[in-house]
């Protein structure tokens, strides 16, 4: 028997060769539709212009956006990953889509010893990832590319952490997740992969950054010796969900300046 039930037993080449379009537009997601939770702000925020500047048609879910300008030319929806009936909702609207990229994260560090915090950072981060991805499933089944996901995980889906508990096993979860859907949904020719973003400068640690010695030790940690961007973990994102990437799946890509093999 098969490893991989869900595949058809002899794959088509029809159905896997990738696009004709040629190299040069191959970051060109024009008429393309991308749906980024967490999109308001920080890395998500980031992925969801860069999506836009390559043409795609972008909303971008979160619970608020602290900076109106940079959400020129995206479309904004209120969501949380946390509702389920929202979620639903919410992808119920869409007539298409193309790309889902889950960012929505959040962190409470030494609180999530509490394990109702604990319970807080799942929810958010690993349930709300799947949460989304269930409520896509179809609509990404439909795409004429057969879609794609891009999870968000961390460098805490490999290493764990004494402070950050619920993260961590949160993060370890979404690689998990990620690698498992991959499998479960090839047949339907939906890509799922994840990228594992290092010390990046956003809102979400702008504690870190404020603190000498924190910032001191990761930037010595970190070989490039500098903070990630959103535009870094971007790049790589973009390269995920274009058809350069179209026999990749499963795939957790670090975007860490070399943190994880230092
Ligand atoms: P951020 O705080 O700037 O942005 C977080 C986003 O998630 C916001 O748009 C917020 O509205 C949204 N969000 C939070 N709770 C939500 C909920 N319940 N429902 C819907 N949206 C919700 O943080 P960031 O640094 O941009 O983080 C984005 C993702 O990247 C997170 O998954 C985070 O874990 C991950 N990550 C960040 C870093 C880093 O160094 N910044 C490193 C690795 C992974």
């Amino acid at each position: 028997a098969s490893r991989f039930p869900c595949m058809p037993s002899t794959p088509s080449a029809k159905t896997w060769t990738s696009s004709t379009r040629g190299w040069s537009n191959s970051f060109n997601f024009k008429g393309k539709t991308a749906l980024v939770t967490g999109g308001t702000s920080g890395i998500g925020l980031g992925i969801a212009q860069a999506l836009r500047a390559a043409g795609a048609r972008v909303y971008a879910a979160g619970l608020k956006g602290d900076n109106p300008a940079a959400m020129e030319g995206l479309h904004v929806v209120a969501l949380d990953v946390t509702h389920a009936n929202d979620v639903k909702a919410v992808f119920k609207q869409l007539d298409s889509l193309d790309i889902l990229v889950n960012a929505a994260g959040i962190i409470r560090r030494a609180e999530e010893h509490d394990p109702v915090v604990f319970e807080r950072v799942l929810a958010v981060n690993l349930n709300g990832t799947m949460r989304c991805c269930t409520a896509a499933k179809s609509l990404l089944a439909q795409s004429a590319s057969g879609g794609c996901v891009v999870n968000i995980a961390s460098m805490l889906s490999f290493f764990g952490s004494g402070v950050s508990l619920g993260y961590s096993a949160s993060k370890g979860g979404v690689a998990q997740l990620t690698k498992s859907l991959a499998i479960a949904w090839a047949g339907q020719r939906t890509r799922v992969n994840a990228v594992a973003p290092g010390y990046i400068a956003t809102p979400l640690t702008q504690a870190l950054q404020n603190n000498p010695a924190m910032n001191n030790t990761i930037l010595a940690r970190t070989p490039m010796g500098r903070w990630g961007t959103p535009q870094d973990v971007a790049g790589p994102v973009l390269f995920l969900c274009s058809d350069t990437a179209g026999f990749v799946t499963g795939a957790i890509l670090p975007v860490d300046g070399g943190y994880l093999v230092a």
